[in-house]
């Protein structure tokens, strides 16, 4: 009973949080980038892409010449890997924490990240609106809370420019979904003509949309949808984002046998370089003018 009361306070305080960001003239531009440091390097150059290996989960590192975004945060116990990362790169603040739905293998691990006293700050949480009644996201509603961290729901179409790189919502296009999955906040990077598609655990619902609403979401990189989940990654989005590389992110030997069979085959027929956490480990790909090289 105690429980259910705290979570619909939960709840109720991030609706308004959400809900003053929508009404706020601010709202205009939400994610306007803050102004980089005096000292910054100059932009241009490389952009690096760590997606990191936390076992049945998801969590991706991206660091532009000035800022640093993570998509993420895999289990809870993703936290010490990930924090590992997040020291070996040098990063202390992460400018925008992008939580893509509340399942525990996407927000476990960003519960001690942001609410740990770990020497690590946090601009701006996005993350879809949409709420779910787990323990998981109700730890993960109060560090947001106790640590007063800036939350904003990202909007299809909208565009983060940082550095010279472009971040480009293209998903959830809708609310009221049945699938919890399908509320994933998917975003398109593009720098130096590169382009990352990170999916998230979308499927074929949020996909359909996508392609309904977007002109062109090739990318060279596909983060694949819910794991190489069979749910996602159906054939005409494959073929609309037509990548060269399909990273998976999943655990060995899980529960739900992702990837399944039927996703690595249809990957492997579009001719695309299958790249999977549990058999690699971290995966580092960097983006320059001279395109996309893979490290792991
Ligand atoms: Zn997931």
């Amino acid at each position: 009973m105690k429980h259910t009361r705290c979570v619909t306070t939960l709840i109720l305080t991030l609706c308004l949080i959400l809900a003053a960001c929508a009404s706020e003239p601010l709202a205009a531009s939400p994610l306007s980038a803050p102004a980089p440091p005096a000292s910054a390097s100059s932009a241009g150059g490389v952009v690096t892409v760590t997606f990191i290996d936390v076992g049945q989960g998801d969590s991706t590192l991206i660091r532009t010449a000035n800022y640093a975004m993570l998509i993420d945060g895999g289990v809870r116990g993703a936290y010490e890997h990930i924090s590992h990362i997040l020291d070996a790169a040098g990063v202390s603040h992460i400018d925008y924490v992008v939580a893509t739905h509340p399942h525990a293998d996407h927000i476990g691990g960003l519960v001690p990240l942001i609410g740990n006293n770990n020497g690590i700050s946090i601009g701006t949480v996005l993350m879809p609106n949409v709420v779910h009644t787990t323990r998981t996201y109700e730890n993960f509603l109060q560090a947001l809370i106790d640590n007063s961290i800036n939350v904003v729901e990202p909007y299809p179409g909208k565009v983060l420019e940082l550095d010279d790189t472009y971040f480009t919502v293209i998903a959830p296009n809708s609310s009221g979904y049945g699938n919890l999955n399908d509320y994933s906040v998917v975003i398109v990077m593009d720098h130096a003509g590169n382009s990352f598609l990170f999916a998230a655990d979308a499927e074929r619902e949020s996909e359909a949309e996508m392609l309904r609403y977007f002109d062109d979401i090739s990318a060279d990189v596909l983060r694949v949808g819910h794991h190489g989940s069979r749910t996602s990654t159906k054939q005409e989005f494959l073929d609309a984002v037509s990548p060269r590389y399909a990273v998976i992110s999943a655990g060995a030997d899980n529960r739900y046998g992702h990837p399944h069979g039927v996703v690595l085959d249809r990957l492997a027929r579009h001719g695309s370089r299958i790249l999977i956490t549990f058999e690699l480990g971290d995966i580092v790909m960097v983006s320059s003018a001279e395109g996309i090289s893979v490290e792991y």
